[in-house]
């Protein structure tokens, strides 16, 4: 089982100054960045994947996506191998997956992109593999037997998706060949999602890849993946899309399912309430801890409306985050204790995250758990306990839930350690086979 990493242009600068808070003396964005693969001098994931939404361009499209124009030019010029700065021969054996990025359009009445130009991105961007375009259908419901239940828009949807994925076939057969076509599979119930698999394996489709799956329980993508595997051949491969479900995939080994992928490691680091941190855990699982938030005092909306009401100066919050960062840097050479160190930080923390000082809060169950997470945190050290470049080489400032280069390597951090926990349980499988 492959894990294909969804990037996002997910880099940061290696020459950062967290004292000074500063990038690299004429450090270029981009050029001089490194990807989870340069920054940890080896990639933690089989390939990656790049959304069409995310790359942009095609005025036509209407989407403008998250690259700069030059960039999406680039792409399109140098190709994603060379453009993701995986053309260095050890990566050679990396995959590259491109989808649309369906859920930037869900809106729309019909995708914003074509078969045939979905293709042709495909092609000029020289991806190895390449999924169908697609149309999301929201709804789900369990339990339910072949095509009954879906309302007249799952319907459309679904026959939207079936269509494209027959014309993407027959387009790509004309085509040099150099990248593998993966049909997309929509559907609203495990039912449904298994006769889209069946009809995709007629058109002559060898992988699939099963769509839609962020907003569904692990459980209910456990049945649509049985269900789509009970319709299809053992040599058809599947592929499941955005995988958000990634840290459950212990369950999913074993189950048929040759590749995934998702972002979700890295963009934990800095989307989730409590998860930011992993570390391996016991009995197969990840553990995680909170990163602690010591935003800056200068971007922070809450701040700054404590400031305009005149609740505190800017002079104080500047202060308050000189403090918090001053003191969690003489905690980790052990210079302060938790108590004094938790204290100062809840001070900056806790106007910053709920908005009002702490000791206008008083018995508040929000600042009682922070407390806790953040106790848990400092008492534990676990960037002590990691041994990935990226700990090594920035210790407690990775545990700061502050300004991308902080929270970004945190995320590869986490893809460091995800990709081990999955390499073990994939050992542990064979191991159990044998
Ligand atoms: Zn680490």
């Amino acid at each position: 089982m492959k894990f294909i990493f969804a990037d996002s242009l997910d880099y940061v600068d290696p020459g950062y100054d967290f004292l000074r808070e500063r990038n690299a003396e004429g450090r270029r964005p981009y050029w001089d960045d490194h990807y989870p693969h340069e920054a940890l001098g080896y990639a933690p994931y089989q390939g990656m994947l790049v959304s069409r939404a995310i790359v942009g361009g095609g005025a036509a499209s209407g989407i403008s996506g998250k690259y700069t124009e030059a960039q999406a030019m680039r792409f399109r010029r140098v190709g994603a191998r060379e453009f993701l700065r995986l053309s260095d021969p050890r990566f050679a054996s990396l995959d590259i997956f491109g989808d649309c990025g369906a859920f930037s359009y869900h809106n729309e009445e019909v995708p914003p992109y074509t078969p045939e130009d979905t293709a042709e991105f495909y092609d000029d961007g020289r991806f190895t593999h390449g999924c169908s375009s697609d149309h999301i259908i929201f709804d789900f419901i369990d339990g339910l037997s072949g095509m009954s239940g879906g309302t007249p828009e799952n319907v459309r949807r679904f026959d939207i998706t079936q269509a494209n994925a027959e014309a993407f076939l027959t387009v790509t057969k004309h085509m040099s060949n150099r990248f593998c076509p993966l049909g997309v599979i929509q559907g609203w119930s495990p039912a449904s999602m298994a006769e889209a698999a069946r009809r995709l394996v007629a058109m002559g489709y060898d992988y699939l890849a099963l769509g839609g799956t962020v907003p569904l329980k692990a459980p209910q993508i456990m049945a649509c993946v049985t269900a789509i595997r009970d319709a299809i051949p053992s040599t058809t491969r599947l592929h499941v899309l955005g995988f958000a479900k990634a840290d459950n995939i212990s369950d999913f080994i074993g189950k048929g399912i040759t590749s995934f992928d998702t972002t979700s490691p890295l963009i934990r680091a800095f989307k989730d309430a409590k998860s930011n941190y992993y570390l391996p855990g016991t009995g197969g699982a990840l553990s995680y801890y909170t990163a602690i938030r010591v935003p800056q005092a200068i971007e922070n909306p809450k701040l700054m409306n404590l400031a305009k009401r005149g609740v505190l100066h800017q002079e104080d919050l500047q202060q308050m985050e000189a403090d918090a960062l001053s003191s969690l840097r003489r905690y980790d050479r052990g210079a302060a204790d938790l108590e004094e160190t938790v204290e100062t930080v809840l001070a900056y923390a806790v106007p910053a995250t709920i908005g009002d000082l702490v000791q206008n809060l008083p018995g508040t169950r929000q600042i009682a758990d922070l407390r806790a997470r953040y106790e848990r945190t400092l008492m534990d050290r676990p960037w002590t306990r990691c041994n990935c470049p990226i700990c090594r080489e920035t210790s407690i400032e990775v545990m700061l839930f502050r300004a991308s280069n902080r929270n970004k390597r945190r995320g590869i951090h986490n893809l460091y350690v995800y990709s081990n926990h999955l390499k073990t349980l994939k050992e542990k499988s064979a191991h159990a086979l044998q």
